[in-house]
């Protein structure tokens, strides 16, 4: 049976699938959303840091310097609106170099950043008594809330005006017909008129089911988190984060109180031998040889052979995670740490080898593809949703 009479069909119950599906339903529009797994918010959406970012780490005039600042201020709206509980109390930028955090500093004055300041010892051991590095910079819009929680929100939303979201749909087929699309699940057929892919770690797969011949690949990165116990969670009164490699899109392993007050340290990058690939023993023979064949992957490992090895070495020993932890807060052992739930970056890479590291939109024929929407993708969810709705109905 076809269900028909939809205006778009939205791939992908995640953050940003029913962001967009929200917004574009404000303008009147009749959307339905497709998701493979039972809930929404089930893969990156819902396992991630939590962190409400400021937006003072992407190249100004990027799309995520962009959509991450203006997402920052709708979502904030938003999780007011709903009562999601969430804090904005800032974190604190460490490091050694003093050139790092003033470059830092100086990026902040380039995007008009309020309160953005370089901390005195004073200050900054008054904001985290136990940081190990005395210098550093603090960064008052950065928040925590539960994304999860966020996406449930969202998926409630755009139901109780009137949107579908239908759950145990995964999407095997896209047609072009009758100047729609018709996509396949392996028990419904779906027609509308205009597809949008939010697929995350699948949205490159999609986008040749559409026929479309992406200029890049999705390859997983898992990110693996601790807990610190209780007796150890008041090292740290907020967030502390190093400055994080240029290079890369990675933040690097920080320390953040969640909006539940436990701390956790995290995430490492690790490729992952399945697309959802959350523990080493998962793998799918088939996806880690797409990843591993493709000639980006090759160069992307070549030129970070080291750091794959690194990230490699302190995900599979404990200690060696203990001792990253124990370069931003003193006396932390592994009897003080137990394991929470990773979560799988959906990274593209480019036939380069380049990680990419703005967020990427291609458009198809009647389709929109959103081809890298990692951190801080749900910080920016909303923004991203305005963004594509200001495309699609242009
Ligand atoms: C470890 C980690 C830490 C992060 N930390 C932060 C942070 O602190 N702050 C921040 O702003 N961002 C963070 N991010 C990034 C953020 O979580 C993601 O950018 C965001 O969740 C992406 O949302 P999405 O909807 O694109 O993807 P997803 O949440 O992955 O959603 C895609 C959905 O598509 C569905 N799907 C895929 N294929 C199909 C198909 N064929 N048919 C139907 N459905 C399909 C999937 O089941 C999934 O639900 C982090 C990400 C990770 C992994």
């Amino acid at each position: 049976m076809v269900n028909s009479n939809f205006d778009f069909l939205i791939i992908g119950g995640g953050i940003v699938g029913l962001s967009t599906a929200v917004q574009i339903q404000q303008s009147g529009k009749k959307v339905l959303v497709l998701e493979k797994e039972k809930t929404p918010g089930n893969h990156q959406s819902g396992r991630n840091s939590g962190v409400i970012h400021s937006g003072i780490y992407y190249k100004p005039n990027s799309f995520k310097s962009q959509l991450s600042i203006r997402g920052r201020e709708l979502l904030v709206e938003f999780l007011r609106i709903k009562n999601i509980p969430f804090r904005l109390e800032g974190k604190v930028v460490v490091d050694k170099n003093i050139n790092k955090i003033e470059n830092l500093l100086n990026r902040s004055k380039d995007l008009s950043m309020e309160g953005v300041k370089i901390l005195t010892n004073h200050e900054l051991l008054e904001k985290e008594p136990n940081s190990v590095i005395k210098q550093g910079l603090f960064v008052p819009q950065a928040g925590v809330v539960n994304y999860r929680k966020v996406t449930e929100a969202l998926a409630e939303e755009l139901k109780s005006h009137g949107g579908q979201v239908e759950y145990f749909e995964e999407v095997v087929s896209i047609e072009s017909k009758k100047g729609g699309k018709v996509l396949s699940t392996k028990k419904n057929k779906f027609f509308g008129d205009f597809l949008i892919n939010c697929g995350g770690l699948y949205s490159d797969k999609l986008a040749k089911l559409d026929g479309l011949d992406p200029s890049v690949r999705i390859i997983p990165f898992r990110g693996e988190y601790y807990t610190l116990n209780k007796s150890k969670s008041s090292l740290v009164n907020n967030m502390i984060y190093p400055i994080a490699d240029p290079d890369l899109p990675f933040l690097g392993i920080h320390l953040t109180k969640n909006i539940d007050g436990e701390i956790e340290a995290g995430p490492n990058a690790v490729f992952a031998f399945a697309k959802e690939g959350y523990k080493w023993t998962d793998i799918n023979l088939k996806e880690t040889y797409g990843s591993l064949s493709y000639g980006g992957m090759l160069k992307l490992g070549k030129k970070y052979f080291k750091t794959g090895i690194k990230e490699m070495y302190r995900s599979l020993n404990k200690k060696a995670f203990v001792n990253e932890i124990n370069t931003l807060v003193p006396g932390v052992s592994k009897n003080d740490i137990k394991v929470r739930e990773a979560g799988v970056r959906a990274q593209a890479v480019d036939k380069d080898g380049k990680l990419v590291d703005d967020f990427m939109f291609q458009e198809g024929l009647n389709s929109l593809h959103v081809l890298n929407a990692p951190s801080p993708a749900a910080t920016a969810c909303l923004a991203i949703g305005e963004h594509i709705t200001s495309k699609v109905l242009r």
